[in-house]
């Protein structure tokens, strides 16, 4: 009987286009990527055996050695496959702790091979497994079967492994890693039945093919840029580790001023710098011995993830890190400057969960920088990363059930000795976190969308009090109420603004709108029909923390702001004499463009001289009054015009 060996060549050829494209797609770092290429290189070593084998048997009778080598190589590294498939599985899976811990484990993974490969041993002297006949033909011996039965021990573990883990995968890939299996079982039946059908290795690599195109899939994984993982790798890594409950040290390295290294080498150079980067920590995780999956998640964010077996290197790996970051990197000729923060976490003692870590990683761009390696075990704060998790929860029942409430804070007048104003401002407390920042809920609201209901809701809380009749004994001539950008954007806005002013029978003058400095820097279409619509219909505009950003004295001439809100940070005048001069100025200039002052975040009475001396003609600040509640206000204002 003549065997067909044209299936072994297609095989042949399919692993050597798998090899290469494996190679030229850079798939060969991280443990998945070497695993899948160790089974294409045990695949072609096997089918290479199988087909010298084969011809050495078509020839017919001599060349004993030879047919008894390639066979032996042939079902050895042919058997070696599927338990190698079960590793990559357990790769997959990221379990990879669970089988170095468990003897058991280990045990069930390599004895059915162990038996096989102990019977190929034998072999030589008992030819139990195969022989060469009188007229030199290779023959099945009676323990053949156990090869068969390996192959079907390591399919069902397979199998189970793969459904016990179902959860982890989407269904492309859970498809694709099954498919091993069935291609395996119709193989090995038809090669049972018919020998001279030679499927089994087309059938795998069939398989690994499968597998190469729908799992191994580089796009999906490598940053181009860097070589590295990408973000979608890092969280998917990421959420398996925590549900496999998973120890794992993180060096998380940010580049805080990625932002103007960007704007100053452009794209290429930036890229070129990265790559830099990538290079210099990919060295020190082979010379640091660390073992570390490496991770670009962009913005100048990259990711070292230590496995517990290599936990001794952690500490060394991010010092070295730290000050190899240091140096100066040269690009084009150019020194370059990287100011970056590094930091471990350990997990999950600090951190438990995947969102949690991204929020974190992010934040540590605001970390006060000090040039040492930080520790997520000082800085990370569970309770804040807890609140974002729930924020939108908590937003969506704020609003449901109502739960916001409106504080005012009064805004004196100098020149004429009175409040003449107030600033609303939004309060939430939550059962569970008490009162939370509208510097955190803002922002969240702002991207959840929920900003438009609760603007509403402010702006309507606002008109209410001010057509109520105690608003009208209070003599403030308007309330000065807070607009996201988001809701400058808002294509109604204007409209939704004067209908509830119509609604509520209030002034355009009783209201005065605030912008921040950030927001007004948009300067988008939208938001100037907006600005230009209120405008026209009387409303007036505050420029909010004006100081903070750019200060673009351009865009303040530019739009129609009636008040500039000095920030907070422009009390700091004792900290930088410098600064005086630089606020003198910027008064000055203000009140040449006809526009009033409020000096905010004005604590001390010493803090309202100075400003007043400085001609600033509205002081806001809690030397007067902290944010308080409406009937708390209406009695502040009251008592205050008693006493004149
Ligand atoms: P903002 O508009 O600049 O409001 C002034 C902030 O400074 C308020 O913080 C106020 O409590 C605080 N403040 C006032 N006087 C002093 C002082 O003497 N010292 C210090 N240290 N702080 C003072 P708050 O209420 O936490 O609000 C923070 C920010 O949240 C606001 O900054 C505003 O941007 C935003 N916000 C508040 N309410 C609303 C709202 O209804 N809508 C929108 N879009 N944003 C809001
Ligand atoms: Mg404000
Ligand atoms: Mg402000």
């Amino acid at each position: 009987m003549s065997k067909l060996v044209y299936f072994d060549y297609c095989a042949a050829i399919l692993l050597l286009i798998l090899l290469v494209s494996t190679i030229f797609r850079k798939m060969t770092k991280g443990r998945l990527n070497r695993l899948f290429l160790v089974m294409v290189a045990v695949s072609l070593i096997a089918v290479g055996a199988d087909i010298w084998a084969i011809n050495l048997d078509n020839m017919g009778v001599g060349n004993r050695t030879g047919k008894y080598i390639t066979h032996v190589m042939y079902l050895f590294f042919h058997g070696l496959v599927p338990p190698l498939y079960i590793v990559y599985l357990v790769a997959q899976t990221d379990t990879w702790h669970r089988l170095y811990k468990s003897v058991w484990m280990k045990l069930l993974l390599l004895f059915p091979y162990g038996i096989v490969t102990m019977v190929m041993v034998l072999n030589f002297h008992f030819h139990n497994l195969f022989y060469l006949d009188a007229k030199d033909t290779y023959t099945r011996g009676p323990l053949f079967f156990i090869l068969y039965i390996s192959a079907v021990y390591y399919i069902i573990m397979g199998i189970i492994y793969l459904c016990k883990y179902r959860q982890l995968f989407s269904k492309r890939r859970f498809f694709a890693l099954l498919s091993l299996f069935p291609l395996m079982v119709v193989a090995v039946v038809i090669q049972y039945f018919r020998p001279e059908y030679v499927v089994e290795m087309f059938a795998q690599v069939s398989a690994l093919t499968f597998i190469s195109m729908m799992v191994q899939r580089p796009e999906e994984i490598i940053d181009t840029t860097t070589g590295l993982g990408k973000f979608s790798a890092y969280t998917a890594d990421m959420r398996r580790t925590f549900q496999n409950h998973k120890n794992i040290q993180i060096i998380l390295i940010n580049i805080i001023n990625y932002q103007s290294l960007r704007d100053m080498l452009g794209y290429e150079g930036i890229d070129e710098l990265l790559q830099k980067v990538a290079v210099l920590l990919e060295g020190i995780n082979k010379s640091q011995h660390s073992n570390a999956e490496l991770y670009y998640l962009g913005s100048g964010k990259f990711r070292f993830v230590i496995e517990e077996s290599f936990f001794k290197r952690t500490e060394l790996t991010a010092q070295t890190i730290n000050e190899a970051l240091k140096a100066d990197f040269m690009l084009n000729g150019t020194e370059i400057n990287l100011v970056s923060c590094v930091c471990v976490a350990k997990c999950p003692q600090d951190i438990q969960d995947v969102e949690s870590l991204l929020a974190f990683g992010n934040d540590l761009n605001n970390q006060h920088y000090n040039g040492e390696v930080f520790y997520a075990a000082e800085i990370y704060k569970p309770d804040y990363y807890n609140l974002m998790k729930d924020i939108n929860h908590i937003l969506e029942r704020a609003i449901s059930e109502k739960k916001f409430e409106i504080y005012y804070q009064p805004i004196y007048s100098i020149s004429e000795k009175r409040f003449n104003s107030a600033e609303a401002l939004l309060r939430l407390k939550d059962e569970k976190y008490g009162f939370i920042s509208p510097e955190i809920f803002i922002p969240a609201a702002e991207k959840s969308g929920s900003i438009h209901k609760i603007g509403h809701y402010v702006l309507e809380e606002v008109c209410r009090f001010i057509s109520s009749e105690e608003f009208q004994r209070l003599n403030l001539d308007y309330i000065e109420v807070n607009l996201s950008v988001v809701q400058c954007m808002q294509s109604n806005l204007a409209s939704e603004i004067l209908k509830l002013l119509h609604q509520y029978k209030v002034q355009p003058s009783q209201i005065n709108l605030e912008i921040t400095e950030t927001a007004a820097s948009y300067a988008q279409k939208t938001m100037m029909k907006n600005l230009d619509c209120l405008t026209k219909a009387g409303i007036q505009f505050s420029l909010d923390d004006f100081g903070t950003g750019y200060s673009n004295m351009r865009r303040i001439a530019s739009m129609p702001f009636h008040l500039i809100k000095l920030d907070k940070t422009f009390t700091n005048l004792e900290q930088n004499p410098k600064m005086r001069i630089v606020l003198e100025n910027t008064i000055r200039m203000i009140k040449d463009m006809n526009m009033k002052i409020v000096a905010e975040g004005i604590e001390t009475e010493c803090l309202v001289r100075q400003f007043a001396e400085l001609h600033c003609e509205y002081i806001q600040g809690y030397y007067y009054s902290r944010p308080i509640p409406r009937p708390e206000f209406v009695t502040f204002i009251e008592q205050a015009m008693e006493q004149g």
